[in-house]
């Protein structure tokens, strides 16, 4: 069943979804492309529509092989495409989903690739602000690089900040992902090229252990280590690269790596990684949690989680508790909300990173519905003034940005097109 889309595109059949519409394969003047099509609620939003079409310039210029191109923007009736290059192969996380970690040297060829393409939008004065598995797209097409990765593109450019107004965050109190959320977003500073530094950083420490370093349990709690808490270093993973992670995990904006620093000695490291297995870590959904303290937190046997209580994936953290995202692999700024007072007063401890003893207890969503009561005082605290830090963080940030790039970098940033 083909669709027509404006009058140079038809859409042929469905790729994927995702939380801000439905992606087709189509066909235009050029050959074949990938279609966004975005949901009916935020189609039929007059202000989302008019940033999209001024930020359109912008959009369409920003040209690098690692970057998954915007070829057009259509705007036809009740619909709002974004025509994009057709990447054939499947996104990051569905190939995490799948080997659960990866190799140290395809880890870092796909991190490399990834800031690349942020070092070119950085360089055009474009913060991508949601970078995340999957945005991340393999070209299964293009020719094997290092330790078997594809290709790696960078996708879905400056949405995060397009669909992320003032008006939206207010009424449906929308924020990020909170596993990729760099401290200074939190603590409410206007997101610069940094924030997506911190992102790739979170991403590749994924790729290698599995899980996030600061993911896991209430967002309340994730916000809160994003914010105070450091990384518990990987067994076996090669110091260098170690550095190279703790370093764009800096909780200092400005002691992170910019993007083009980071993709040459992350190629640097390739070769000493060549061969590597992946490492050896435990699964905090299986080991459980060292810094749990059994004294309040309910045992379970080991074991599949009974029938419908399955714990959240990391980085598919559900914000409501209890609610299963509607696609919890996609949970982007279009589904998320910050958690009322209330909830984060509930909040969880998901993991701790230090590898576990065997046998150790484990908290998922046990943990989940039982919540110690002695966190939840200091958290009841902690986590109002973060929801009031946030809320005004993101307000500020989207509302100093209409139809402006913030500037990328302050020693980085070029004008952004007109
Ligand atoms: P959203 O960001 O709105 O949540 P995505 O951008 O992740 O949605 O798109 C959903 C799915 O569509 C992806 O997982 C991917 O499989 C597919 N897809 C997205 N963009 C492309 C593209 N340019 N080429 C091929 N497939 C794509
Ligand atoms: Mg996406």
């Amino acid at each position: 069943m083909a669709r027509k889309i404006g009058s140079r595109y038809t859409a042929h059949q469905i790729l994927g979804r995702g939380s801000a519409g439905t992606v087709w394969l189509g066909e235009g003047p050029d050959g074949p492309v990938a279609v966004k099509l975005l949901r009916e609620d935020l189609a039929s939003d007059q202000e989302l529509v008019g940033r999209f079409v001024q930020e359109r310039t912008a959009l369409l210029s920003l040209d690098h092989a690692r970057v998954v191109g915007v070829r057009d923007l259509v705007v036809d009736g009740n619909d709002l495409a974004l025509v994009m290059d057709l990447v054939r192969g499947t996104d990051l996380r569905t190939r995490l989903d799948r080997e659960r970690r990866m190799a140290p040297e395809a880890a870092v060829a796909i991190a490399a690739d990834v800031a690349d393409a942020l070092a070119a939008a950085h360089a055009a004065g474009i913060v991508h602000r949601d970078v995340k598995p999957e945005n991340v797209l393999l070209d299964m097409e293009g020719p094997l690089g290092p330790g078997g990765a594809h290709p790696a593109l960078l996708t879905d450019f400056g949405i995060a900040k397009l669909i992320d107004t003032p008006r939206r965050t207010r009424a449906t109190k929308i924020i990020g992902t909170p596993d990729y959320l760099a401290p200074e977003i939190i603590e409410g500073l206007p997101p610069r090229a940094a924030v997506d530094i911190y992102a790739l950083a979170t991403v590749l420490y994924e790729l290698l252990a599995g899980f996030t370093p600061f993911g896991g349990g209430h967002p309340g709690a994730i916000l809160r280590r994003h914010v105070t808490e450091t990384v518990v270093p990987l067994p076996g993973i090669p110091d260098e690269l170690w550095q190279l992670l703790i370093q764009c995990l800096a909780k200092a904006p400005a002691s992170r790596l910019r993007a083009s620093e980071l993709a040459a000695r992350l190629r640097e490291l390739g070769p000493l990684l060549a061969g590597m297995a992946p490492l050896d870590v435990d699964d905090p959904d299986e080991g459980e949690d060292a810094d749990a303290d059994p004294a309040t937190e309910p045992s379970r046997p080991a074991g599949p989680e009974p029938a419908g209580s399955a714990a959240p994936r990391r980085g598919a953290v559900s914000l409501v508790p209890g609610a299963a995202p509607a696609d919890s692999n996609r949970d982007t700024h279009t589904s998320m909300r910050v958690p009322a007072p209330d909830e984060l007063a509930g909040g969880a401890r998901g993991t701790a990173r230090a590898p576990r003893a065997a046998g150790a207890p484990r908290p998922g969503s046990a943990r989940n519905r039982h919540p110690a009561r002695r966190r939840r005082i200091t958290l009841g605290v902690a986590g109002l003034a973060l929801a009031v830090a946030l809320g005004g963080g993101i307000w500020a940030a989207t509302s100093s940005g209409n139809g402006e790039h913030p500037p990328a970098d302050e020693n980085n940033s070029a004008p952004a097109a007109p």
